[in-house]
């Protein structure tokens, strides 16, 4: 109703969740179709006294066995492997400190791209992840809009 240039109508967004980050911005994530979403890109939307940005919300999906991407925990054919420092151990048996996190990730995309060479000392939760991040780009480039 705050937004009557975007003509969208009752049913074009519908609610998922919201979640708080840092400085206490919310963040509401909604599905919408192919056309809204494109409306809702190139606008600013009006939400109370505030008006927001729309950006796509995009998660990579990782394995808690594993901690590979783009399978579930069901489907794992992976060996158990902490998302702390990549060894045989689930993430609650880890006691190693920070300096010594290792992430399995970033090790597996070093072995598949040797030329590229990123950085492995996080943990593979870690959001300034590189092959995370090319996890979620790929995702971005295989939906169609
Ligand atoms: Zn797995
Ligand atoms: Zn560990
Ligand atoms: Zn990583």
């Amino acid at each position: 109703m705050q937004n009557p240039d975007l003509n969208l109508e009752r049913g074009d967004i519908a609610a998922k969740f919201s979640y708080i980050m840092k400085k206490m911005n919310r963040n509401f994530v909604v599905e919408v179709d192919a056309a809204t979403r494109k409306t809702l890109l190139h606008n600013k939307i009006k939400l109370g006294w505030q008006v927001c940005r729309i950006e796509d919300y995009l998660v990579a999906s990782r394995c808690y066995k594993c901690s590979r991407f783009n399978h579930r925990f069901r489907d794992c054919r992976g060996k158990v492997t902490c998302p702390l420092c990549a060894g045989p151990h689930t993430l609650k048996a880890c006691t190693s400190d920070s300096k010594t996190y290792t992430c399995i990730n970033c090790v597996n995309y070093n072995t598949y791209n040797p030329t590229k060479n990123i950085s492995v000392n996080h943990s593979s939760l870690d959001r300034k992840c590189l092959s995370m991040h090319a996890v979620i780009e790929k995702y971005r480039l295989n939906t169609e809009y």
